[in-house]
């Protein structure tokens, strides 16, 4: 079968024909049909992951179906311990043997993958196979994040991407207001951000036309966390979604102050997969996605970097992605 690999830290992926991957106790093989292309895997081809194993396939937003034709969604969160402190504390994303798909684990950049089934997620009928793979990571970072942010009714998104597009529409739907802030200049990012829900949209370096409550930081940068932090009033918090970012600079105490405070997220609980995936059942979320067939995942990953992507890139099995009939 085919693959995208990563052979070392750095360097494009190369396509290489793997044998078949056998489960074993507790995995099922899953034919990939889509695999949602995260930054996460840019910090991986990058070499910015240090935990990670090379060679590996990434790819840990896939979707695919069993042999029995079941369809199911592999996410992040492939293996825990299950005994240690954080396991039995329901809080098994800082577990630290856990393993993660598509970094210790090979991913789904491929045309299968195996994964054990206690860490397989249900995907909502509505979606699409393309359209349901940025649920698995973009979708379920995005919620883990909004989850940190309860009782905010102003929230901004720092990094108008594949997590904060479908968390604009989520967190609309629950009647908050959301300020987007996307990269300087970019008219069209912050016209999609108004499509997608934003009460607001304008740069990263801008202030918003009110307060925050809560902020959530989903670009890379750490100079984002300083200006978010600007941007939330007393109690507010900054939430960073995601697994790498430069250098947060020094900044003064006062913008601390008052109570605010910064925190990260990190990962995802198999719980947070049954809850968002239940509430993307209910909502008829809009997932804009870019498909690129397997073989071109460089080029994905390339759109991604240069901010090319109006929401999310999708590799996929070209003959497996078409949507239910009469569904969108
Ligand atoms: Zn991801
Ligand atoms: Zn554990």
């Amino acid at each position: 079968m085919n693959a995208m690999r990563a052979a070392a830290p750095g360097g494009l992926l190369q396509l290489a024909e793997l044998p078949m991957p056998e489960p074993t106790g507790g995995q099922v093989l899953v034919k990939v049909s889509a695999c949602g292309v995260c930054r996460t895997d840019l910090h991986l081809v990058d070499g910015e992951l240090t935990a990670c194993r090379y060679p590996v396939t990434p790819g840990h937003e896939i979707v695919g179906r069993l042999e029995s034709g079941r369809r199911v969604g592999v996410p992040w969160l492939g293996w825990t311990c299950g005994e240690c402190d954080y396991c039995r504390s329901g809080r098994e994303n800082l577990c630290a043997e856990a393993r993660f798909t598509g970094c210790h684990l090979d991913g789904g950049y491929a045309e299968y993958v195996v994964a054990d089934e206690r860490y397989c997620l249900p995907i909502p009928e509505r979606y699409s196979d393309a359209q349901a793979a940025p649920l698995l990571c973009a979708g379920l970072i995005g919620y883990r994040c909004y989850a940190r942010c309860e009782g905010a009714q102003a929230i901004g998104l720092y990094g108008f991407g594949a997590a904060a597009h479908i968390l604009a529409q989520v967190a609309r739907a629950d009647g908050r207001t959301v300020f987007a802030f996307t990269r300087e200049k970019d008219i069209e990012g912050q016209r999609f951000a108004l499509a997608c829900g934003a009460h607001w949209a304008g740069d990263s370096t801008q202030a918003p036309p009110e307060p925050l409550d809560a902020a959530i930081v989903f670009a890379p940068l750490g100079s984002l966390v300083v200006g978010a932090l600007k941007a939330v009033k007393k109690g507010g918090r900054v939430v960073c979604g995601g697994i790498h970012m430069s250098d947060i600079p020094s900044f003064p105490y006062s913008l601390l102050w008052g109570e605010r405070r910064i925190e990260s997220v990190a990962n995802l609980t198999r719980a947070d997969g049954e809850r968002f995936m239940q509430i993307a059942a209910t909502l008829a979320l809009r997932i804009a996605v870019t498909e690129y067939p397997l073989e071109e995942a460089n080029r994905a990953l390339a759109d991604l970097r240069a901010g090319r992507l109006e929401g999310a890139a999708v590799l996929s099995a070209v003959a497996s992605s078409r949507p239910p009939s009469g569904r969108a």
